[in-house]
């Protein structure tokens, strides 16, 4: 059985007022619920700030990127070693807004996930199709060519306490979240691709779905068998709505 997981993303948003605000009411509300996880994935500055609010909580935190390198000259970057002095558990990995805008190529993420997970961090690997790629009918070529360049370089037991993140692109930040039976036919799909070549690696793999969860779509998604979690963007920055997620994701095991 696997444990659930709602991550939030809280992209670039934030301030040292308005974090403590919204830090306080995801504890507040959190605090009772003890089967599931949560996590809050924060921009680089806050690090301190989460560790500080959360270490004795039940919420976890972690970033939304790290470097390919152990250290050296990288100007503006992060290295996971950094992210372990912030005692971060999470990073999530190949992010679609990070991709299309940093053209980050699936090598790079490749390097990142092995990095990560070189120090103990859980890599949250994102992987999605776009609009038209749907349209088409070939998302799932998409899919598995995005887990297929992990797979075949480092070998499907990377998976392994690791969290794969499906997201269609077009569902992010547009309103528009995938059917729970879209959500789960592409989680099981991931699912059986990796399991081919490593079923226990695929068995205990969260696969967490990603785009435009809300209070009111969130219990059908997660009470589909492989969707074990969320990562949630624009309602994680209000406490009310980010925890209703996590309730009901709770009330799901
Ligand atoms: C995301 O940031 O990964 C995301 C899914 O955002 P939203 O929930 O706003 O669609």
């Amino acid at each position: 059985m696997r444990r659930k997981i709602v991550v939030a993303n809280w992209k670039m948003h934030g301030c040292l007022a308005g974090n403590q605000r919204l830090l306080d009411g995801y504890k507040q509300k959190l605090a009772a619920l003890s089967h599931t996880d949560f996590v809050v994935c924060v921009p680089y500055p806050y690090l301190a700030q989460a560790q500080q609010l959360l270490q004795s909580s039940n919420i976890a935190w972690g970033a939304q990127n790290l470097a390919k390198f152990p250290e050296g000259a990288y100007t503006g970057e992060v290295s996971a070693a950094m992210l372990r002095d912030f005692a971060c558990q999470y990073v999530i990995l190949g992010h679609s807004e990070r991709s299309t805008a940093y053209c980050e190529s699936g090598e790079n993420i490749a390097d990142k996930f092995m990095m990560a997970k070189s120090v103990g961090l859980t890599p949250i690997l994102c992987i999605g199709e776009t609009l038209q790629e749907r349209e088409s009918g070939v998302e799932e070529r998409v899919i598995a060519e995005q887990l297929d360049y992990l797979l075949q370089t480092r070998g499907a037991e990377v998976f392994f306490d690791s969290i794969i993140s499906y997201e269609p692109i077009w569902a992010i930040g547009t309103g528009l979240s995938a059917t729970p039976d879209q959500a789960q036919s592409m989680h099981e799909f991931i699912r059986e691709r990796i399991a081919k070549l490593h079923s226990s690696a695929a068995q205990t793999l969260r696969i967490i779905y990603g785009g435009s969860v809300n209070p009111s779509n969130a219990s059908k998604l997660l009470a589909m068998p492989d969707v074990d979690g969320a990562l949630v963007g624009r309602c994680s920055l209000s406490a009310e709505e980010f925890t209703a997620i996590c309730q009901a994701a709770d009330q799901t095991q």
